[in-house]
């Protein structure tokens, strides 16, 4: 979690919208459907945009459970929760599992983890029992692997011997059962349906098994604008008499991956969730220094990029260690990324260096020392997005939201 300095004075930071992200929140629960709860993942501090930040505003708009990654966003987001009226305080899933010494804090916290590996129970069962605590009061969600091979527990006798811990005595309570969808951004990629019909699978095996989830969920963004949450998801719980949910990380900060179909009559009710997201990240800075450079003058690194004509640059104080990808540079002859000024694009101009990154401004006259720029966001009537820079990048618009570095602040405005 971000280790917040106590005096952020260098002018960059990140503006996060709350009243953008409670809209985001509630199209997706819309489009998940009233069958469906929407969990609202806030891992990788909120995908960059601070979850200290996010998460109570997620628990104002209604959300009851949040997704962290590991037992320490766990804490932190609790501790950002602070005091909420009773039944106000969301649940907190730790999607990764738990490590040896983070039993404790799990107990401590009350969060939700999501175990697999058998010595995930070890761990929670002898802390349980060493405090005392009552049969079934430590809940955790098994988490099944339908065909993605990184977490879960395979459907069979590793299930079995999983589902084997939750005796009647055991501190431990199988509150929930999920799995992860490797395509769901391929809204009929056969995978989605071989994954699904192994979920479908390992459900019947719990259910033989004597045990009851009051949870099923499975998906993300993907699968919510696809429409699967609000079918496949909820005809899988309610194949078990659970409740369903699903998870939305990306979509609560604005942004998702474009719906593709191998089939061009793909699946017909689409909830094209996408359409009506908006941006909760303005990324933001200001002009600390300009220059006038003529024909023939070079800039920055390597001397990638050779003035064609006589030019004025603008200086911004941002660069790759602050998240600013390298791959936004320019060449002479490659064309880079843009930030906006005045609300028109500035060109980046040659590299982009750890702290430091040159625009060109020659189109914007009355550009001046200290003026905003936005380098992730929208500025009049301009917009640059996450996914622009992602492409420009080689890399995808999550890798560039959860890269913007500590060294930016982020603050909440309405
Ligand atoms: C990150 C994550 C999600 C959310 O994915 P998005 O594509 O950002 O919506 C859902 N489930 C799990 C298990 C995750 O790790």
């Amino acid at each position: 979690m971000r280790s917040v300095p106590q005096h952020h004075t260098r002018p960059i930071w990140a503006e996060i919208s709350a009243s953008r992200l409670r809209d985001n929140f509630r199209a997706l629960q819309a489009a998940a459907g009233p069958q469906v709860e929407m969990l609202a993942v806030v891992k990788a501090d909120a995908y960059g945009h601070g979850a200290v930040e996010c998460a109570p505003v997620l628990a104002a708009a209604g959300a009851r459970w949040l997704g962290v990654t590991s037992v320490e966003e766990g804490v932190a987001v609790r501790s950002a929760l602070g005091i909420l009226p009773q039944g106000l305080m969301p649940r907190v899933l730790v999607m990764c599992g738990l490590w040896p010494t983070e039993e404790s804090a799990v107990l401590d916290r009350g969060l939700t983890p999501v175990v697999w590996e058998p010595y995930h129970l070890d761990l929670l069962e002898a802390e349980a029992r060493r405090r005392g605590m009552p049969a079934r009061s430590v809940a955790v969600h098994a988490e099944i692997d339908t065909g993605m091979a990184r977490q879960g527990v395979p459907p069979g006798p590793l299930l079995d011997r999983l589902q084997a811990r939750f005796t009647p005595d055991s501190p431990l309570l199988l509150e929930g059962v999920m799995t992860h969808l490797a395509s769901t951004e391929v809204a009929d990629d056969p995978q989605n349906h071989q994954q699904t019909i192994a979920f479908a699978k390992a459900l019947v095996q719990v259910a033989a098994a004597g045990l009851h989830p009051a949870w099923v969920h499975a998906g993300n963004t993907s699968s919510t604008d696809s429409g699967y949450a609000a079918r496949e998801v909820s005809a899988l719980a309610e194949s078990v008499g659970a409740r369903a949910m699903t998870r939305a990380g990306l979509a609560l900060y604005g942004y998702a991956l474009p719906l593709a179909f191998l089939h061009l009559d793909g699946p017909a009710a689409v909830a094209n969730v996408a359409a009506s997201l908006q941006p909760v990240m303005t990324w933001k800075t200001r002009i600390i220094s300009l220059r006038e450079i003529g024909v023939g003058d070079t800039v920055g690194y390597s001397a990638t990029f050779v003035a064609p004509a006589h030019m004025r640059v603008a200086l911004l104080p941002v660069g790759y260690a602050d998240g600013f990808r390298r791959g936004l540079s320019s060449s002479t002859a490659q064309p880079g990324g843009s930030v906006l000024v005045h609300g028109m694009r500035a060109p980046i101009v040659g590299r982009v260096s750890m702290d430091l990154t040159v625009v060109d401004v020659s189109a914007i006259p009355h550009a001046a020392i200290g003026d905003e720029v936005v380098l992730i966001g929208e500025q009049r009537a301009e917009f640059v997005g996450a996914d622009e820079q992602a492409a420009l990048a080689g890399t995808s618009v999550y890798e560039i939201l959860c890269g913007i570095s500590d060294r930016v602040a982020r603050t909440l405005v309405e």
